[in-house]
């Protein structure tokens, strides 16, 4: 790990602040702690408010260049962090294993994400399309074009700690936006990483500084981007809890956000599904990253005729997990990421008994070599209601939940009753069964997917959910129209002045 850490830029102590080869800081020392073995990785300096202000002072003249930059140019900037990206893939794919807990596996696989939507961006450089329009009046023309629109200030979760920054920051910056970056306190020394790979780019570009800005602390250091009109679009992703807070605070002075908060996700299994299949999605969506995606599998909602061939074959399936060591690619489950996430696993699992339900796979804390950061569960199963107040509420752990129906309405009634709405499949073989879910009467879910489970989305579609959580999108499609602002446009070429509504207004 001590070469990967030197490949990537990392010290013992790191500053938290940087506006591109500009580092500072000058507040506390956060411990960068891996989940994986308990020990300290490096500590990151934090930013007081002081430090904030020096970045915002350098992303606003950043951004006065940036914006002027045509928008393909931009583009080739973004193609050519792209190829650093894949130049590091390895060694920051093992970084966010190693700092994040997740398999090597899905580490390499976030490194991946970023790669894609550079590609993605590169190519949308080139089609920030406005519409031309029709005007009512003769001799004049009617357009929409889209302008950048200024600091765009990310703020992301631990569990994507890499891959959720890139997809703001590459489309914001083939936009002509210019960010800054308030990373999970709990894995800052991605955003480190990260922040040096740009510099290169940016280096070897002779681009200003305060294109790409970082600065590492806690919600109080959120909560300053947040509140600061020098900021007009905020994209946070997190919890629900701090998705109100944020959308709040920045509503309040009429900025923008995009929220990307918790899920809840479903997979509807019915009479018609391939169970093979199914299995396979059903404990992948669960137990993968330990249970801590957004997109994680939480409930199964299970015809009543293939209820117990289901839920024998889970609890078989349950039985080969290895669990263990996330870089060892013979395991299936790593780490929570802290000692807090394994207590709340355990009130969970508590409530869950306390509230009727059955537990069919215990979990458990492991102990023992090999599990001395105190950070690897069990993975756990129980039957239970979809009322039942732990089921609506989102666990950031392996635990899955088993609810019977009987019919296909009562089934997607039963998915979409929680308040959360990221993400939900159903696996069917029937034409119809598919349909329904997809209908309007079917999933109220952000995202709806047929024979692969609710986790793993592709970076091409928009990705986000609807309700709790929040409302928001980002990646691909045309979430590009998040980070710009709209302006229509109405050239008169003519020699009249003819008002709209055909109303006059004579001078004599
Ligand atoms: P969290 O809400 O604890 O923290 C997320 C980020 O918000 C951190 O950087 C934190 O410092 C910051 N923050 C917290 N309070 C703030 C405040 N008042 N003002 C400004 N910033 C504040 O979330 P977490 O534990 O890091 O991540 C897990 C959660 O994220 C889960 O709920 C998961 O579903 C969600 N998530 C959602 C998506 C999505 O795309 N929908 C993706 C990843 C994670």
């Amino acid at each position: 790990m001590q070469a990967t850490l030197r490949a990537l830029g990392i010290k013992e102590i790191n500053d938290g602040c940087s506006t591109g080869s500009n580092w500072f800081s000058s507040g506390t020392n956060l411990d960068s702690v891996s989940p994986v073995d308990g020990q300290l990785i490096a500590k990151v300096k934090t930013a007081s408010t002081e430090d904030y202000l020096k970045v915002i002072t350098s992303a606003k003249s950043a951004f006065l260049y940036w914006r002027e930059v045509p928008a393909p140019k931009r583009g080739e900037i973004v193609r050519q962090f792209g190829d650093k990206l894949r130049a590091k893939k390895s060694d920051l794919g093992k970084l966010v294993s190693y700092e994040m807990g997740k398999s090597l596996q899905e580490g390499l696989g976030e490194v991946q994400e970023m790669i894609d939507i550079c590609d993605f961006a590169v190519g949308l450089s080139r089609q920030l399309y406005g519409l031309q329009l029709h005007s009512e009046r003769p001799n004049h023309r009617m357009m929409e074009q889209w302008h950048a629109l200024g600091i765009v200030g990310i703020i992301s979760a631990f569990n994507f700690p890499v891959a959720v920054w890139s997809w703001n920051t590459a489309l914001a910056w083939i936009c002509g936006d210019v960010c800054i970056w308030k990373p999970s306190e709990k894995t800052p020394l991605c955003s480190i990483a990260c922040q040096h790979i740009w510099n290169e780019v940016a280096q070897e570009n002779k681009l200003p500084e305060g294109i790409s800005c970082i600065i590492n602390g806690d919600y109080k250091i959120g909560e300053l981007l947040t509140a600061d009109t020098n900021v007009p679009l905020i994209s946070a992703t997190g919890s629900t809890r701090m998705g109100k807070l944020v959308g709040t605070k920045v509503a309040e002075r009429f900025g923008k956000s995009i929220l990307e908060l918790g899920g809840n996700n479903a997979i509807i299994i019915t009479e018609n599904a391939d169970l093979n299949m199914t299995i396979v999605g059903a404990v992948f969506g669960a137990v993968g990253t330990a249970g801590q995606r957004c997109t994680s599998t939480r409930r199964l909602i299970i015809h009543e005729n293939v209820y117990d061939k289901v839920k024998d074959s889970l609890v078989k399936a349950y039985a080969q997990l290895k669990i263990g060591n996330p870089l060892d690619e013979k395991n299936h489950v790593g780490p929570l990421i802290d000692k807090d996430a394994v207590n709340n696993y355990l009130t969970a699992l508590g409530r869950v008994k306390a509230e009727g339900g059955k537990i069919i796979v215990e979990g458990g804390v492991l102990e023992g070599a090999g599990y001395e950061s105190g950070c690897y569960v069990k993975p756990a199963i129980a039957e239970a209601k979809n009322d039942m107040a732990i089921v609506q509420h989102e666990t950031f752990a392996p635990i899955l939940y088993l609810i019977k129906y009987e019919t296909l309405e009562e089934a997607i009634a039963l998915q979409n009753g929680v308040p959360q709405g990221l993400s939900s499949a159903i696996m069917t073989l029937n034409m119809r069964e598919a349909e329904l879910f997809l209908s309007a009467r079917g999933s109220d879910c952000g995202i709806a997917n047929v024979n692969i489970g609710p986790s793993g989305a592709e970076i091409g579609g928009a990705f986000g959910g609807e309700k709790e959580t929040g409302g928001g999108r980002e990646s691909g499609s045309d979430a590009w129209k998040a980070y710009m602002r709209r302006q229509t446009n109405t050239l008169n070429w003519g020699n009249n002045l003819p008002l709209a509504q055909g109303i006059k207004f004579d001078l004599g």
